[in-house]
């Protein structure tokens, strides 16, 4: 077992080996070699990393150095002294980008200096969630939802859909079940078009996402609208026996004439607000049971206008959104509280 005797977390770059720690070689010295565990890693603002391997030689302890590249120079962040060979260095980055780093074990008197391969750490944003908790509104009568007991197969009509559609589509769902825990399963690509002359679903698909043309393609998007999400319920049981509704197909339409900025960025100062991404989110959270809050609350997806901003559920919808998940409990077609 190897026992860690320095573990530490850098709040400021220290001034020690600045620079390089290349050494020129002292030849008839053993070479050192330094592991280090993981070559890539993203991790969320706020977030520790640390770093840890093996110095070999070690017979006595050694000290390391992690090292960050700045434009270009090797800048000594943190040390650590190696037991048994071993090392950790906790660091907690905190700017939003990506950072080369390595690990040093200077030189000794039998060993000459060892560098580990270079590691990158990616720093992503932490999602800010912004809005009104009381903005939020439910889109069926009977606060109908989906069961979320079982996955709710899905299928993606792309046939007037512009590159990355899909990714946007797998995206938003995401986003859904990250919120309440609703599964979806994709069954593939699809000619059904909700609204439009071939509109029955495969016996897999309960819920389908397309881009048509309102009045051409589609009879459900209104004049001028970005898109439109709903779906049909029907009268089931919870498991005390009492009586609700589930959402049993859903749909998910967007204006194909209308070419959103793709992503879950905030979008395009100019042209049209908003992005694919957040109208996916507004347009599926419409189909799993979310109407347009009456709070005005320009934060929250479920608000009625797309607007630029990044696309993240406000505090509203993920209030409606987590009634409408595995917290509401299973849904049943036949009386469960009641022997058959
Ligand atoms: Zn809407």
């Amino acid at each position: 077992m190897n026992v860690i005797v320095c573990q530490l977390v850098v709040a400021a770059a220290l001034t020690l080996g600045a620079g390089t720690a290349a050494a020129a070689p002292v030849p008839d010295q053993t070479a050192t070699t330094v592991t280090v565990n993981f070559a890539a890693k993203t991790v969320k603002s706020g977030t520790s990393v640390t770093f840890a391997g093996k110095v070999d030689p070690a017979s006595a302890a050694r000290t390391v150095w992690l090292q960050r590249n700045d434009a270009g120079a090797w800048r000594t962040i943190g040390t650590a002294r190696t037991a048994r060979a071993a090392y950790k260095v906790t660091i907690k980055p905190a700017k939003v980008r990506t950072d080369r780093y390595r690990v040093v074990a200077p030189g000794t008197a039998k060993a000459n200096t060892g560098i580990s391969r270079t590691t990158t750490v990616t720093v992503r944003a932490a999602t800010v969630v912004r809005g009104n908790p009381k903005a939020f509104a439910f889109m069926y009568p009977g606060r109908a939802r989906w069961n979320p007991c079982t996955p709710i197969g899905y299928r993606v009509n792309l046939t007037q859909a512009t590159s990355g559609a899909l990714t946007d589509v797998k995206g938003a769902l995401a986003r859904i079940t990250a919120v309440n825990g609703l599964r979806f399963a994709y069954r593939g690509t699809t000619n059904v078009m909700p609204g439009g002359r071939n509109d029955t679903y495969p016996g897999d698909t309960q819920l389908v996402v397309a881009w048509g043309r309102p009045g051409k393609d589609t009879s459900v998007i209104p004049v001028g609208a970005a898109g439109q999400g709903g779906g049909s319920t029907s009268s089931v049981y919870t498991r005390s026996g009492t009586t609700a509704w589930q959402v049993v197909e859903g749909y998910a339409v967007l204006n194909s004439t209308m070419r959103f900025a793709p992503g879950f960025g905030a979008g395009p100062k100019t042209g049209l607000q908003g992005t694919r991404g957040q109208l996916l989110m507004h347009e599926i959270g419409h189909a799993v049971g979310l109407g347009h809050p009456k709070i005005k609350d320009k934060w929250e997806i479920m608000y009625p206008t797309m607007t630029r901003k990044p696309a993240v559920y406000g505090k509203g919808d993920q209030v409606g959104l987590r009634a409408l998940g595995t917290g509401a409990g299973c849904l049943y077609a036949r009386d469960p509280s009641r022997p058959s």
